[in-house]
């Protein structure tokens, strides 16, 4: 039976090395905050604010909420956006997405400033990354590649193969573990013959966004898999991308869902923020 990758457990580790971290530079007057803007009332998107906050809180990061209505212009919101990039008692600025769509995404992302992007969306910090230059990287990736390191699984070499290819997950996916010296396939919905591709991977990272699509008739025996997936099903559980039943007795790892990627995502954006303080701690000193 697969190592089960404790999302949780890691995710915890890594919060409380965080919340060290900031209370020795808060003794040296180095101070950290987010600034997280949700426009509208989703449910799910209140619940992800609220979680972040709280994982705020208990690193010691100071955070502000600015909850803005529905029908807000993307001026408005540009407008904001300007006022936290100018104002040196933010270090972090993150806004909710989905955003109505009056407003465009990618505007409203690209006008966050580049060492305030601790979602790591915008261009500069993409470029950054697949220049292999430092900059913020994606939450979501960059805690799979804390998941393998901190569960002893070397990428170095290995086939990784990452199904999905979308800008938050995928492809900064693919970029990381090639950083980390994999052989690296990205695999999409135009893809032929997958099942060909995914057994050929040592590291298998579904973000495919459907629910129990890799069965264990796309993995190879000992491999390790990572699930990004999240879904609510019929019965209220959530399951992944990944048909964890069928998948766990031939694979060497595996992530579970809920408990393996999920807690990472805020940890990393946690990460992200005590590295935009410090960043901006640092361009203060004379
Ligand atoms: P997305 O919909 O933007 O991208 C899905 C990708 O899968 C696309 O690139 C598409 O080409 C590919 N795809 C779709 N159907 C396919 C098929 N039949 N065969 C091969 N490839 C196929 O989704 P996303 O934002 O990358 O998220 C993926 C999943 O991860 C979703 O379930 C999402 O909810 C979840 N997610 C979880 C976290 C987390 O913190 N755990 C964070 C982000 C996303």
């Amino acid at each position: 039976m697969a190592q089960i990758i404790d999302g949780k457990q890691i995710s915890s580790q890594i919060r409380d090395e965080l919340k060290e971290k900031v209370e020795q530079y808060r003794q040296e007057g180095i101070r950290f905050s987010l600034a997280v803007i949700q426009v509208g009332a989703d449910p799910a998107s209140t619940v992800y604010v609220r979680n972040k906050r709280n994982a705020c809180a208990y690193i010691g990061i100071e955070s502000s909420a600015y909850e803005l209505p529905e029908e807000t212009t993307e001026e408005e919101l540009l407008n904001l956006i300007h006022t936290l990039n100018d104002d040196p008692n933010v270090n972090g600025i993150l806004v909710q997405l989905p955003v109505p769509p009056q407003i465009r995404e990618h505007v409203v992302v690209q006008a966050i400033a580049k060492e305030k992007d601790v979602d790591g969306f915008h261009m500069a910090n993409v470029g950054a990354l697949s220049m292999g230059q430092p900059g913020f990287v994606s939450c979501t990736p960059a805690g799979i590649i804390q998941l393998l390191k901190r569960s002893g699984i070397s990428i170095e070499g290995k086939e990784c193969v990452v199904i999905g290819r979308s800008n938050i997950v995928g492809k900064p996916m693919a970029m990381l573990l090639l950083r980390e010296n994999g052989t690296v396939t990205v695999c999409h919905s135009r893809t032929k013959n997958l099942r060909d591709v995914t057994k050929r991977a040592d590291i298998l990272v579904a973000a495919v966004g459907r629910p129990k699509m890799i069965d264990d008739s796309y993995v190879k025996e000992g491999a390790v898999v990572i699930d990004v997936g999240i879904h609510r099903m019929e019965n209220g559980k959530l399951c992944g991308d990944v048909d964890y039943e069928k998948v766990a007795p031939v694979a060497s790892a595996i992530t579970p869902v809920p408990g393996g990627v999920g807690p990472m995502t805020v940890t990393m954006l946690m990460n992200n923020c005590v590295e935009a303080g410090l960043m901006a701690s640092k361009e203060k000193r004379p």
